[in-house]
């Protein structure tokens, strides 16, 4: 399979762009996979960034499901607008994701975004994601850096567990699909891969009115990874308040923002929030 690529990119006059993270999807056992995972979610609409050589959107475009795929580089592009012609519900948009509103683009109330994610700028677009669909019914499916993965996935107390964490999982549910190797790929990334699911939440309403306030609680709270939950949250708020919310969930004074899960921090949010 990576004859078939190189193939493609041979007669596209193109090769491998590193800046664009294009290492293309080649084993077929886990296309298929991915594909069962796409397609198996409940949904009308499926938004793919970063199409590539339409390894994926292939085994969809047939789905009868509304796709949109969102691809920067212009003769990847040129390739899929043609190889799709004949797809009368797919269609393909010459963009950079950073710079593009999926809420715009997706056009039905269950949509899921999934994507082979260019890794130097996954973590922005899992962000981005977030921020504009922290409110809907709108799943994701991305594939990302094995330890951006475990981040995302990991639990109070272990290394990996931040801010960046809690964005996600305050909002999301997240499972892990599938893992890859460097082999999976053409040309093969120095790296390891893994795919994983992002949910909705059935939410807590009351977060979606302070949603930027509470990110930016997030972040102050492990502004420090050495200090305390206490000694983080004392450049805004005061410490006795702090103290009381401490006191209302059963937690200590030395206790430390990796101790604390999303329930946790929506309580001391809120409290500290309505003492003010
Ligand atoms: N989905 C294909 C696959 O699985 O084989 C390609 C995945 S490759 C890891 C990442 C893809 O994202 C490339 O096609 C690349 O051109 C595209 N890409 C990179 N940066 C992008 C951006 N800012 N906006 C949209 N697409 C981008």
């Amino acid at each position: 399979m990576p004859e078939e690529v190189k193939k493609i990119l041979e007669n596209l006059k193109a090769f491998p762009k590193k800046a664009l993270g294009q290492n293309f999807l080649i084993n077929k056992t886990k296309i298929n996979k991915i594909s069962e995972e796409l397609l198996k979610y409940d949904t009308d609409e499926i938004i793919e960034i970063g199409p590539g050589l339409g390894a994926i959107t292939e085994k969809i475009a047939h789905s009868k499901k509304r796709i949109t795929c969102i691809e920067k580089d212009g003769k990847l592009y040129d390739y899929l607008v043609n190889k799709f012609i004949d797809s009368p519900d797919l269609h393909v948009i010459k963009k950079d994701i950073l710079n593009t509103s999926l809420k715009k683009i997706r056009t039905k109330k269950k949509a899921i975004v999934f994507g082979n994610l260019p890794y130097n700028i996954a973590s922005q677009i899992v962000i981005k994601f977030v921020d504009e669909f922290y409110m809907e019914k709108v799943a994701g499916i991305f594939m990302f850096q094995k330890e951006v993965a475990e981040r995302i996935l990991s639990a109070p107390k272990s290394k990996a567990y931040n801010a960046f964490t809690l964005k996600i999982q305050s909002f999301f549910e997240i499972k892990k699909i599938l893992s890859l190797n460097e082999a999976d790929f053409w040309p093969p990334p120095k790296i390891k891969s893994t795919l994983v699911m992002l949910r909705p939440k059935t939410k807590n309403k009351k977060i979606y009115e302070n949603y930027t306030e509470f990110n930016a609680f997030l972040s102050l709270s492990f502004s420090s990874k050495r200090k305390t939950l206490i000694n983080n949250l004392q450049k805004n708020f005061p410490r006795e308040k702090i103290l009381l919310a401490l006191k209302k969930i059963s937690k200590n004074e030395n206790i430390r923002a990796e101790e604390l899960d999303n329930e946790d921090f929506f309580e001391i949010f809120y409290y500290l929030k309505n003492q003010k």
